[in-house]
């Protein structure tokens, strides 16, 4: 056996291959707040995985529910029959559901990942508005710099253009809201001023027809566009504007959901409750593959018995409610429970911030922003190479032991929820050091 596997079969995510291959590294082991590489070395996970790992990693909990169910019942499918534990799953969610018990959105559709989460929102909404007898609406609107995964359904919407290039002819019949989200982050002073842009939304109506517009998909917090803040008062704009127009409106909290910004939710955060919110990641600690979407019962309700309800239609996966992944997830919410993890990042949040803006001033930051435990330091770019200095900055601190994320320009930072203050200041300081050496 030697440290470093053969690279060449694995096809890792296409962004990725050149820089890693260039200097590989792998991970091999991971506990609490740390991976161990195959050299040995340990490095702090400043990122919980991919914001998944919301309780830390190797969670005994977890892994003995795991090792339980797949000792005991390895595989169920959840058509025309069920199991126990898929229906106890979906019952702990709706108890946890976004916006509380008066929020109603406590019907729950499993999935296998975010983007299946996506593409399974995207069809309710859709597929709702004809049951009400609103078949013309099948438009959904998305924004700019949105990231709803990669599937078709999520990069039809999405708007990082990057993603979807070279597939011109997917967006046809999906708008996306052209919102500059980016000009109204919190960090820039700007709080007051981005109510307006959610007029946008009445410009879109304007254009095409409400009678043609299903939903609006937003990210309460962009996370993969380099964490992009809401101004204040646009989400709630948001939610006026497609109410008066009978337009649904979708949270993507594939990385909001699951304590990540202090509530269970960023529906609680911001106290503003859309139709449907979709989640995968921290729904397992990143365990077992899985994602879920939460409906109000108005869209359940309007979907399974509205007049023109296409019973026909048939929408599922082999691995929705998967037994092993729902064993993963009751007791990943047994473990937030328990430890207050929902809630923690609250509790830790003013440190976090104190923390990462006393890096202000050093070389290369233009901008630091932050949000219940997810922080951003944005970098001016490199001359003629973007991309280039953040990614130095993110090998500097894999090789003094910490684990970052760099989207172009950006540091991307969510450490599991159960990070201690001292390693809050290790996050900040290792961050400090690369950035001074950093040319
Ligand atoms: N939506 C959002 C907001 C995401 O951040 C992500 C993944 N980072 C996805 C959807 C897609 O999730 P997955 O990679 O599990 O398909």
């Amino acid at each position: 056996h030697t440290n470093t596997p053969v690279l060449d079969n694995f096809w890792m995510p296409f962004t990725a291959n050149r820089q890693f291959k260039a200097a590989p590294r792998l991970l091999a082991a991971a506990e609490g707040m740390y991976y161990t590489d195959v050299d040995g070395n340990k490095v702090l996970d400043g990122t919980a995985g991919l914001w998944c790992v919301n309780a830390g990693h190797g969670r005994k909990k977890i892994t003995q529910a795991v090792e339980r169910q797949l000792s005991t019942m390895d595989f169920a499918p959840t058509f025309q029959m069920g199991h126990p534990i898929a229906f106890d799953f979906a019952a702990k969610l709706a108890a946890h559901a976004p916006g509380g018990p008066k929020g109603g959105l406590d019907r729950v559709f499993f999935t296998g990942s975010g983007s299946e989460s996506v593409d399974t929102a995207l069809k309710i909404a859709i597929a709702y508005q004809r049951a009400i007898g609103q078949g013309t609406r099948t438009r959904i609107i998305g924004r700019e710099k949105g990231y709803h995964g990669v599937g078709f359904g999520g990069i039809s919407v999405g708007g990082l253009v990057n993603n979807r290039r070279v597939f011109p002819q997917i967006p046809a019949d999906h708008m996306r809201h052209t919102l500059d989200v980016e000009r109204n982050a919190f960090s820039k002073g700007l709080p007051a001023h981005g109510i307006e842009l959610a007029e946008d939304l009445e410009r879109l109506v304007a254009l095409h027809g409400a009678e043609t517009i299903a939903a609006v998909i937003v990210e309460p917090m962009s996370g993969s566009a380099g964490v992009i803040l809401p101004p204040k008062g646009y989400l709630e704009r948001l939610r006026a504007i497609a109410d008066k127009y009978g337009i649904l409106l979708i949270f993507d909290e594939v990385i909001t959901g699951f304590g990540r910004l202090g509530t269970p939710f960023a529906t609680d955060y911001f106290g503003v409750v859309p139709d449907l919110v979709t989640t995968a990641k921290g729904i397992t600690n990143g365990t077992i593959p899985m994602g879920a979407v939460f409906a109000s019962r108005k869209v359940y309700d309007g979907l399974m018995t509205g007049p023109e309800n296409q019973i026909e239609l048939f929408h599922g996966y082999t691995y929705s409610g998967h037994p092993v992944a729902c064993a993963a997830g009751l007791a990943t919410m047994e473990v937030y429970e328990e430890e207050g993890l929902l809630t923690r990042a609250s509790e830790l949040a003013s440190d976090w911030e104190n923390a990462l803006h006393s890096l202000k001033g050093l070389p290369h930051v233009v901008d630091i922003r932050n949000l219940g435990l997810v922080g951003a330091i944005e970098l001016a770019p490199r001359d003629g190479a973007p991309g280039t200095r953040a990614y130095d900055v993110f090998v500097d601190c894999f090789n003094k032991g910490l684990l970052i994320r760099v989207t172009g320009d950006i540091i991307a930072l969510s450490p599991p929820l159960i990070i201690e203050r001292a390693q809050i200041e290790t996050i900040v300081s290792t961050i400090g050091d690369a950035l001074k050496r950093a040319a």
